[in-house]
């Protein structure tokens, strides 16, 4: 089964608490903090591999999670910070958020990678927050949460060869025998329900890709036929293959419908090197055709898919088309923004019914990392909030005392000072 679509969710890996411990020593009565820090949770990371050829896996594993940062632990020691969980995506794969069409990466090049969610920071042990106010501070920080977000992805096969075609053309025929691709080939319309991408090798290590596209039929850029959903393959394709049946009724109509379905489709097509092929040559009431039919095109070729008649000729006229459009820009990039995770924003103070609302990364994240059950972090949350300017802006919106203030799905009260 050929799976071009996914929903994928990932959970970067979560940070390592922080530890809270002192120093006990012979004759020391009173030993300072020492807790170490968490490690860093590891990030999920999303990667082009050329050995996949589907979003399958993705399909059945649809939620990846980073691993956990290790926790700090007494003595100073520091927890392991943790390596990225890396997702191998077949290359081609569009990376788009769940809700939005915005594209967030485009996985072309084996081995380029998408930061698809970070880890969290690991929690600071109590021996950082040691001041000559407070020497013993009994909290740590918790472990950030690993960034959690959700994707569709979509698969886009690049070739740099696509074939066009209506179904019995003669596509997967043409692939199988220049390729070690095994399409699946039939004697009736719509043999090829997924694209099939095979490399085509030539001689002195040349070698390029052929996508064998299911059968374009009238009316498929409207959703009529199985053709459109798989039209967006060929969209990056450098080079298109007309292949028509020497048998057709009308060639010339049937490359007009071709070309209209197309066009309908996006008009990207519009630019790419054509070449037209006819096949089924080894049919002898073919033959007479070709001459005929020939005139209507421009610099046609003849061949036979079945018995390999003229493919030498038309791969060594491919590769010189396809070197041509390697040397141009690629075709249409998506842009590919770097992007950190983090929690700079600015605060957002809202009024509500139930009291106040605060919005904003840096208080969630502060809110996140603090222990409840653990007064003297909660009391360092206070600081935080204090130094943020939280408490002034909550005055000037005139805040009373023992308000609710929510942050993040946690009521606190609001105690002025
Ligand atoms: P697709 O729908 O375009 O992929 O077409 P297929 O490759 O499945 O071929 C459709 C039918 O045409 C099959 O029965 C093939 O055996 C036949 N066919 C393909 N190429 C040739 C050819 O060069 N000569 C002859 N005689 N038959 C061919
Ligand atoms: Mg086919």
């Amino acid at each position: 089964m050929f799976i071009d679509r996914a929903r994928l969710k990932v959970t970067g890996g979560a940070g390592g608490n922080g530890c809270c411990s002192f120093r006990r020593e012979k004759y020391v009565p009173l030993g300072g903090p020492e807790g170490g820090d968490g490690g860093d949770g590891g990030a999920v990371l999303l990667e082009a591999s050329p050995r996949l050829g589907s979003l399958l896996d993705i399909r059945y594993h649809g939620h990846w999670k980073g691993k956990r940062g290790a926790h700090g632990r007494g003595k100073a020691q520091h927890g392991k910070t943790s390596g990225p969980m890396v997702v191998p995506v077949p290359c081609g794969t569009v990376v788009r958020a769940l809700d939005s069409e915005e594209i967030l990466a485009d996985l072309k090049a084996p081995g380029q990678r998408f930061l698809a969610g970070a880890g969290g920071k690991g929690g600071k042990g109590n021996a950082r927050f040691a001041t000559a106010a407070n020497r013993a501070p009994h909290f740590a920080e918790l472990g950030e949460p690993g960034e959690e977000r959700e994707f569709r992805l979509e698969l886009k096969l690049i070739a740099d060869v696509g074939l066009v075609g209506l179904p019995n053309a003669g596509k997967s025929t043409l692939l199988a025998h220049v390729s070690a691709a095994r399409p699946k080939i039939a004697d009736y319309p719509f043999t090829t329900l997924s694209p099939n991408l095979g490399v085509v090798p030539l001689s002195g290590y040349r070698t390029f890709t052929m996508a064998d596209i299911p059968g374009i039929i009238e009316g498929a850029a409207q959703g009529k036929g199985l053709g459109h959903d798989f039209l967006r393959h060929i969209e990056r394709t450098r080079v298109l293959l007309f292949l028509i049946d020497l048998g057709d009724e009308d060639p010339v109509q049937t490359w007009r419908t071709l070309e209209s379905e197309l066009a309908q489709h996006t008009d990207a097509f519009a630019k790419r090197r054509r070449l037209f092929v006819f096949n089924k040559a080894d049919v002898t009431e073919n033959r007479a055709r070709f001459d005929e039919v020939a005139k209507e095109f421009k610099g046609p070729r003849l061949i036979s898919a079945a018995t390999g008649e003229g493919l030498d000729a038309l791969l060594e006229n491919l590769w010189t088309l396809v070197e041509q459009a390697r040397t141009e820009l690629d075709v249409e990039d998506a842009p590919e923004p770097e992007r950190e995770y983090t929690f700079e924003a600015p605060y957002d103070l809202r009024q509500t019914d139930a009291g106040f609302s605060i919005e904003g990364k840096r208080v969630l994240r502060a809110v996140r990392m603090t222990d409840f059950e653990n007064p003297e972090a909660v009391r360092h949350l206070q600081y935080i909030l204090k130094h943020m300017g939280v408490f002034k802006a909550l005055k000037r919106m005139g805040a009373k005392a023992g308000q609710s203030i929510w942050v993040g799905g946690v009521e606190m009260e609001y105690q002025p000072d």
